[in-house]
């Protein structure tokens, strides 16, 4: 045990012994529940990998390194999990597995609140290593969501984490397409309240969005005015990067989105890193 607590190190033994118990504790729940009720969590494995990822996200991954431990093994289960299910295709870049991990962990930062976190309506997630072209546009993509799939090219991803104070986020922006694309075009398993509470949003948000579109001043980037879809994607950017000031600014805006993805990233941000 003592070589296991000096290998592990004091933080990963602390995240493996909460997620050892929360394992236990949704192995056991999953044996006495009905079969027709399927567990949200879950069914990921223990995998050698953990430490490694939980490193990666560490450094990585601000939003998860803001979490206590307990969530952190919560958001980590999770990302494994995310990652079984998505097959991950690589254009013009070379397969790493750091890739996937961080791009996995967009997805589960911004349904961390849902019980639906895996974006069932999407099986592949195509990642190019910078922009690319689609069929007949002139300007070349950062990222895009369409029925075949999720988009991203790796070398704006990775910036958007890297530089996690400026609103900018192709991560969470695409993610958040691919969240009421899936959502919305009506996936049966999706959590059926979130389209009520996505009419919510849209009500709160509708007179931010007109009074960016007749050119008014907002917080949110000015792409938020090419369309609601586009205004629904950059208010989740500035939501995780800019919390305190779209809570500040736009007070309805921000709390709506508290209530739609169900998690306030002002409370996660002020809980002390680990
Ligand atoms: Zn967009």
């Amino acid at each position: 045990m003592i070589t296991v607590i000096t290998i592990l190190g004091g933080s990963s033994l602390l995240v493996f012994i909460i997620w050892s118990w929360e394992r236990f504790r949704y192995d056991y729940r999953r044996m006495i529940r009905d079969s027709k009720h399927p567990e949200p969590e879950g069914t990921g494995l223990l995998l050698p990998e953990w430490a490694q990822h939980h490193d990666w996200l560490r450094i990585h991954n601000t939003y998860y390194r803001s979490l206590n431990l307990h969530n952190q093994a919560r958001f980590l289960r999770r990302v494994m999990d995310f990652m079984r299910y998505k097959e991950f295709k690589y254009v013009d870049l070379d397969p790493d597995p750091f890739i996937p991990l961080l791009i996995s962990s967009a997805a589960i930062q911004l349904t961390f609140g849902l019980n639906d976190f895996r974006l069932d309506f999407f099986d592949k997630i195509y990642v190019s290593g910078s922009a690319y072209q689609v069929h007949w546009h002139k300007q070349a993509f950062q990222g895009h969501v369409s029925l075949q799939g999720i988009y991203l090219s790796w070398e704006h991803f990775y910036h958007g984490y890297r530089h996690y104070d400026d609103a900018h986020n192709l991560g969470l922006h695409e993610m958040a397409h691919a969240l009421t694309y899936g959502a919305l075009m009506g996936k049966a398993s999706m959590d059926k309240t979130f389209r009520s509470r996505f009419r919510e949003y849209y009500k709160v948000a509708s007179p931010v969005y007109k009074r960016m579109r007749a050119g008014g001043d907002s917080v949110l980037d000015r792409y938020a005015a090419t369309s609601f879809h586009e205004f629904w994607a950059v208010s989740v950017e500035t939501f995780f990067e800019k919390p305190i000031l779209l809570k500040t600014a736009e007070p309805e805006l921000y709390r709506t989105l508290c209530d739609l993805l169900n998690q306030d990233p002002v409370e996660i941000m002020t809980i002390k890193p680990v």
